[in-house]
């Protein structure tokens, strides 16, 4: 293998590189992506897709895949908590609650108004490789497995690599203008001196992937996490939730399935493969449950985030940058999301749009969003134990106690139906974990690339559900459908791929000829539509105007990655010299580019 040199180098073909790959690909930008294992991971990890990642795999192609080989929506809608999937004992086989999640039945239509996608759930063992595939047609021989970082140093033009073929043993070094380290937190950050900052070693999660028949057990078909309570568990984390893994089919029918538990991270037992099996016929009640493990896997929860996302041209992302519990699913997508705000900026810097202070911006912007997130999921996670308390659960209590408090739970008493309105109250509080609508999509970037227009900020829904949909500086562009000729776009179809977007209204013919003027002048790539009566966009619902919060004449100016980077609510005097102030603010300029300065 021969030395390389190449404008980005990838380190990890996690979901977080294989996504910057992508990305990159498809904004021009060469970058050489290395993972150290041979293939992608045998471990079945996250799997909900929240509907910003699934914006973003649309914007480049890859959500038609997604959908088609992960679970149908109708099949991810609830959340459950059960006692047991078997057994004749007088509180066996009860649902317990169930909750509507991830967009679904009750919340589709709020969900549905706000975004041209759903979310969707496929899990990382198949993400992956799907990832990878998109990633290496759109750069063959450039995503490289079983190639190890082993070494690194940066100077001040660059970064060289010392990478290992780990089958044959061969060495050559790559020569990267900048290094996303998507490397999981393993490799770079640690030799950085980075310092990932919260609680760590919280608990291991025991993941156990196994396959079973569990249709005759089941009739809850639109549900895909189910948690399982009894007066014979450990409450819910010690017992565990169990997640429907397909692959052909899902909903009752999956062929293979997660049980996640908790244990302490210092508990002795190992919960290998056999001390598994036994485990899951006794929560669910199931004794001769034909079980066949696929894998049991460890992961030691911590809810922590980088102090710096950046050292010099070394740039985290994902897992690197922040680490927390599963709860919310924020993992995985808040990964992706890292990546899609880093490629266009490195594709502005390596394409010589802008100077490499735009890489500031990356930190000021997804740092705090880490941080919420890590927050976010802690919480979520910590929530899980409340829900015990709500059923009247005691810690340490012998399994008679809680048989008891089970049937006066169920039964038709008075003081039953007590229990069953003070567990309603106490369980519906984890809607912030399934119901996180705003935390998904409304994340807004108050420091960073973006020209404050001076406007408050709209109200943030503390509960993390309710979305306000907004155009404000800083915040993912709201999304309404118009009309294109017979075409029905979303407003978010109209941004991205690596270009900045002018949106005006009926008022703007002034801001598509400034556009045009700049587009040329500064060698950018920017374009300008109209949207409104008699323009190429038409908004037959009215839902745009009633969101757009700029004057007839007003404008936005949209980021490639579809986040607001600055406002116009009115037309300024000199439109193009307005432009072209909130694009030297966005894009600090490189030395010598074209400014036509
Ligand atoms: C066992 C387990 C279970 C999980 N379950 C869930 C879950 O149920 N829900 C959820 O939301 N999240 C879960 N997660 C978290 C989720 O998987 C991560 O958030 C997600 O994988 C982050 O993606 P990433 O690409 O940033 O990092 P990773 O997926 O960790 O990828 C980093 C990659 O970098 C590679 N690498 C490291 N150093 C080098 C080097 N020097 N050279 C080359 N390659 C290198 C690693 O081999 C690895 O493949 C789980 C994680 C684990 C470990």
């Amino acid at each position: 293998v021969s030395d390389v040199q190449v404008p980005v180098l990838i380190v990890g073909g996690g979901g977080c590189g294989l996504s910057a790959s992508i990305f990159l690909s498809d904004l021009g930008v060469q970058s050489l992506c290395v993972e150290r294992h041979e293939t992608t991971s045998h471990l079945p990890k996250a799997h909900y897709l929240n509907q910003r990642t699934m914006e973003i795999l649309r914007e480049h192609g890859v959500a038609g895949d997604v959908y088609e080989r992960g679970t149908p929506f109708e099949q991810m809608m609830v959340t459950g908590w059960y006692t047991s999937m078997g057994g004749e004992g007088p509180v066996d086989r009860k649902l317990i609650w169930a909750m509507d999640a991830f967009g679904g039945r009750d919340l589709r239509a709020v969900y549905e108004a706000d975004s041209p996608v759903l979310s969707g759930n496929l899990p990382q063992i198949r993400l992956e490789p799907l990832l990878r595939e998109h990633a290496e047609r759109r750069a063959p021989g450039m995503v490289r497995y079983g190639h190890e970082v082993a070494s690194f140093e940066q100077d001040s033009d660059g970064v060289t690599a010392r990478v290992v073929d780990t089958a044959s043993g061969e060495e050559y070094t790559v020569r990267a203008q900048y290094v996303v380290a998507a490397d999981g937190g393993r490799t770079f950050g640690p030799a950085l001196g980075i310092e990932m900052q919260g609680p760590t070693g919280l608990m291991d999660m025991v993941s156990t992937h196994f396959a079973a028949d569990l249709s005759p057990y089941l009739d809850d078909e639109e549900t895909l996490i189910r948690f399982f309570v009894n007066p014979d568990g450990l409450g819910s984390w010690g017992s565990g939730a169990i997640v429907a893994m397909g692959p052909d089919q899902w909903g009752t029918r999956s062929e293979e399935w997660v049980l996640h538990f908790m244990v302490m991270p210092d508990d002795p037992e190992r919960f290998d493969e056999d001390a598994v099996v036994p485990r899951i016929r006794r929560l669910l009640k199931l004794p001769e449950l034909e079980v066949t493990v696929h894998r049991v896997s460890h992961w030691i929860l911590d809810a922590i985030v980088a102090d710096r996302y950046r050292s010099g041209r070394i740039l985290l992302a994902g897992d690197a940058a922040h680490r927390h519990p599963p709860t919310t699913g924020l993992g995985l997508n808040t990964a992706i999301q890292d990546a899609h705000n880093l490629a266009w900026k490195l594709a502005a810097v390596t394409g010589g749009h802008a100077a490499a202070a735009l890489l500031d911006s990356y930190e000021a912007e997804r740092r705090p969003v880490g941080a919420r997130n890590a927050e976010w999921a802690l919480m979520t996670w910590t929530n899980h134990l409340v829900i015990d308390a709500g059923l009247g659960m005691i810690p340490g209590a012998p399994p008679e106690a809680h048989l008891a408090t089970f049937m006066a739970l169920f039964a038709d008493t008075a003081d039953g139906a007590t229990r069953r309105a003070r567990l309603a109250e106490v369980i519906a509080t984890q809607r912030m974990e399934f119901q996180a609508h705003d935390i998904e999509i409304g994340f807004v970037y108050e420091n960073g690339a973006v020209v404050p227009d001076g406007t408050p900020a709209p109200p943030r829904d503390p509960m993390g559900h309710e979305h306000t949909p907004s155009t404000r500086p800083g915040a993912r562009l709201a999304h309404a459908w118009l009309q294109r000729g017979g075409e029905r776009v979303s407003t978010l179809d109209l941004v991205g791929r690596g270009g900045f977007t002018l949106l005006a209204r009926e008022g703007g013919e002034p801001w598509t000829a400034a556009a045009q003027v700049l587009a040329g002048e500064l060698g950018l790539p920017l374009s300008a539509l109209r949207i409104g009566e008699g323009c190429e966009l038409s908004d037959p619902s009215g839902r745009w105007a009633s969101l757009v919060d700029t004057q007839a004449d007003g404008a936005l100016l949209v980021r490639p990655d579809g986040h607001v980077g600055w406002r116009a609510r009115t037309l300024p005097a000199d439109p193009a010299g307005a432009l072209r102030d909130a694009l030297a603010t966005i894009l600090p300029r490189a030395v010598g580019a074209a400014t036509g300065a």
